[in-house]
């Protein structure tokens, strides 16, 4: 087991920049979660640490050691991928031992390994098997199972389930959690999908154009992301964005005040999550919108609203039963707690503001 420590690795494609000066620490016993956008440098990223893609500056190192020139099959980490390439002539059995098979591993060793491997996974009975005879998310549990017998010192996991229906997402997601808890290796998980994301991770490294844009704990980068790209990237639907207007030292949108712009930075743009509006009956809340869409769920809805004076677009999140019909006009409260507040760079602005 062991720490992840990258400094300043940058990362080019001839004249394209896919990393750009990333320095990060992934603590020992620590599932991370790279994420952001397709194209941001993630899988670049996840394979520079595997020593599959060698990097133009910067040094990474595993428990403490300094792995930048070392060949991938010396770094002690395993890697899964998006699609699983199991040998289709093989047996569950024998896909998980053949790595080991290749390294010299004995053969007692090796089923040993497969068997502790497949009790973890729930594969034991399916180990006679071809990977023709096994549904999605079986075969993604044997590639999983590929990777623990080599009984790594980091997992390294891109995009593995994005290949599976969405049930079986969420179920997956649930067996690596638990897989986390019980091996406590340190794992590094690459995703697009801001839900994988908020719910796997200790940390969250939110990757934007090969840089790190944040990083933190679930719950602090929904609570305060730095930026406008963390704030509607994290939360779903996205956080809506107010284009307020700076009027006789105040802060408007249409004929609606939120109060005194900030004076170092002045404020340009307001953020409020959906599921922080509330509805109330027209004329009682901050400002009046008109229903354009409404989107029910089942267990909740979503109503897709317009500030008629300002043409602007408020996502507000509610429950199953909201009685609300597409034309109706309602109130919105939205408390200043629930604020955020943007500069004209996209940077969040920190300071409480009194309305
Ligand atoms: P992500 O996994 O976040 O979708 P990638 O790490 O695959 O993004 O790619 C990051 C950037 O690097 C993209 O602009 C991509 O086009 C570029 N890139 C990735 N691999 C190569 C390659 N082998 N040659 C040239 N450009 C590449
Ligand atoms: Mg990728």
């Amino acid at each position: 087991m062991a720490d992840v420590a990258l400094t300043g690795v940058d990362k080019f494609y001839g004249v394209e920049q896919a990393l750009d000066d990333v320095s990060l620490t992934v603590e020992d016993g620590e599932f991370a979660v790279f994420v952001g956008p397709s194209g941001c440098g993630k899988s670049t990223l996840l394979r520079a640490i595997a020593g599959l893609e060698p990097i133009s500056n910067g040094t990474i190192s595993i428990g403490g050691i300094d792995v930048t020139g070392v060949a991938p099959s010396e770094r002690d980490v395993a890697m899964v991928f998006q699609t699983y390439a199991l040998y289709p002539h093989m047996t569950v059995h024998e896909n998980m031992a053949f790595g080991m098979k290749v390294n010299g591993v004995a053969a007692d060793e090796r089923h040993e390994r497969v068997l502790d491997a497949a009790r973890i996974l729930q594969l034991e009975p399916l180990l006679q098997r071809k990977p023709g005879q096994l549904s999605g998310g079986q075969r993604q549990r044997v590639a999983i199972g590929r990777a623990i017998v080599k009984k790594p010192k980091v997992f390294l996991f891109d995009e593995p389930l994005s290949n599976l229906d969405a049930k079986l997402r969420v179920q997956m997601r649930v067996e690596l959690e638990a897989l986390h808890r019980q091996l406590g290796a340190t794992m590094i998980y690459v995703t697009h999908d801001q839900v994988e994301a908020m719910t796997m991770a200790d940390r969250i490294v939110v990757l934007r154009a090969g840089a790190i844009e944040q990083i933190g704990q679930p719950l602090e980068l929904y609570r305060s992301p730095r930026s406008e790209f963390v704030a509607g990237f994290l939360g779903s639907p996205g956080m809506n964005f107010l284009d307020v207007q700076i009027e006789g030292g105040l802060m408007k949108l249409g004929d609606v005040v939120f109060g005194t712009p900030g004076v170092d930075e002045p404020i340009v743009r307001l953020g409020v999550r959906p599921e922080h509006i509330g509805i109330v009956p027209p004329g009682q809340g901050r400002l009046d919108v008109v229903i354009d869409v409404k989107e029910t769920l089942g267990g909740e809805a979503y109503l897709y609203t317009r500030h008629e004076p300002s043409d602007t677009q408020l996502v507000v999140k509610t429950d199953g039963e909201d009685p609300h019909a597409v034309e109706d006009r309602v109130g919105l409260t939205i408390t200043d707690d629930r604020l955020h507040y943007f500069a004209a760079d996209e940077q969040a602005v920190a300071r409480v503001i009194d309305a």
